[in-house]
């Protein structure tokens, strides 16, 4: 369960973690289909290939529907334009704009949906974006489906930083859908409703679709049996800045393990199979593709999935163990014996990468850093402000170690013990 003491000395010496971090905050926010993800996929190759030369891995092609907005405004009553930000593959609007009455729904909770069902039809629903990584959240995508089905005609999601818009994707596959833009919370300030009624606004959205491809990229390194532990972290990001958190983090602690453990892993019960997937903020697209093809022999062959995902911004460090409930008191004891302090928490989230895992019945679980903590610099996730400076090093590097301990703990555990991760069924 303790990590062997000169991986953890390698890791602890290793300045590829900042540095790596740093590169893939200069990629930029990596947003599906851009320059900014291939720099990144072409970094992370390189990183990988110095680690390992002889491991050229693997690229598996991931057909999406390809997405992208040339123009997005939000006109108010006054003829005031407010900053705006698509969400990803929100629909196009008329030429010239979508004109409507805004319905503001709070927080966006299915209590204030239902009490206002009468009210919703034909306007622009607008709520709040949540503290994403907390018990109770409801999903941006939730409150889009939920106006949907209500019949309103517009979404807005107002973010939770001061002077800034907030990003995310609508959720929406193909064809129909809702205009959906995030704003800042002065503008939904601005929309309140007043006794005289409804404010009006126009929101005019132009996009671009076509079928594009993006990819996964996997690297094996057996062990001693044919399981394996899976690794991953998703690429993709959004425009707003450098998606530092969500997931510069995650990249780069996965490279920095990647390092430290490639060269042990023969010797290791069990291989580490490393995963980059990407299209993960446009509904999970590549994990789902992934998990999907998979056979159930191979499904059975994956002893657990460790989802790297927003690990550091705070220093306090969960596992989202997605109902695999016999999984945590491993998780726990590697945390012990490691010095690491990591709370686990059950219910199935479907926000990552690790959700596709488990809901193919493989055990997965996803660290995410400040979870539950409003105070935590993950609050900025999806902001403008999720850049480098909001991470520290201290931090990072502690999430990296704890991850290295239990995927190493995971490769090596006794079968009985990996047994009871899978819920017998
Ligand atoms: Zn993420």
């Amino acid at each position: 369960m303790l990590l062997d003491g000169k991986i953890a000395a390698a890791l602890l010496a290793d300045t590829g973690l900042w540095r790596d971090f740093n590169d893939i905050c200069d990629c930029g926010g990596r947003l599906a289909g851009t320059e900014s993800e291939k720099r990144a996929f072409t970094l992370l190759r390189e990183r990988v290939r110095a680690a390992s030369p002889a491991n050229a891995g693997r690229s598996i092609s991931v057909p999406y529907g390809g997405w992208r907005a040339t123009r997005a405004t939000l006109r108010l009553s006054d003829g005031s334009l407010a900053a705006c930000h698509p969400l990803v593959r929100t629909i196009a609007t008329p030429a010239d704009g979508l004109a409507a009455e805004v319905i503001d729904l709070g927080r966006g909770t299915p209590e204030e949906f239902e009490a206002h069902a009468a009210d919703i039809k034909g306007r622009i629903v607008l709520v709040r974006h949540e503290l994403m990584f907390a018990a109770g959240t409801i999903h941006r995508r939730r409150k889009y489906d939920m106006a949907r089905a209500a019949g309103a005609v517009g979404f807005l999601i107002a973010g939770p930083l001061a002077g800034h818009v907030v990003a995310g994707s609508s959720g929406r596959q193909s064809g129909e859908g809702i205009a959906a833009l995030g704003i800042a919370p002065e503008t939904a300030a601005r929309l309140a409703r007043r006794a005289t009624g409804f404010p009006t606004v126009t929101m005019t959205i132009e996009t671009a679709e076509a079928p594009a491809e993006t990819e996964t990229l996997l690297y094996d390194y057996p062990g001693k049996s044919d399981e394996w532990v899976v690794l991953s972290a998703h690429v993709d990001g959004h425009d707003l800045a450098e998606s530092a958190m969500d997931n510069g983090t995650g990249l780069a602690s996965v490279l920095a393990v990647t390092r430290a453990l490639a060269p042990q892993v023969a010797n290791f019960r069990r291989g580490l199979r490393v995963m980059f997937f990407s299209v993960e903020e446009w509904a999970l697209t590549g994990s789902a593709q992934y998990v999907e093809q998979l056979g159930a022999a191979e499904r059975g062959k994956i002893a657990l999935n460790v989802n790297l995902d927003s690990v550091a911004g705070s220093s306090s460090l969960a596992a989202l163990t997605s109902g695999y409930a016999e999984v945590e008191p491993f998780v726990l004891s590697v945390a012990e014996a490691n010095g690491s302090a990591v709370r686990t928490v059950r219910p199935l989230m479907t926000n990552s990468d690790h959700a596709n895992f488990a809901a193919a019945g493989i055990p997965a679980l996803r660290l995410v850093a400040g979870f539950d903590d409003p105070a935590a610099n993950l609050r900025l996730v999806l902001t403008p402000a999720d850049t480098r400076d909001k991470v520290g090093q201290a931090d990072l590097r502690s999430a990296t170690l704890f991850t290295a301990a239990l995927v190493a703990a995971a490769c090596n555990a006794e079968p009985a013990e990996v047994a009871k991760w899978r819920p017998s069924s």
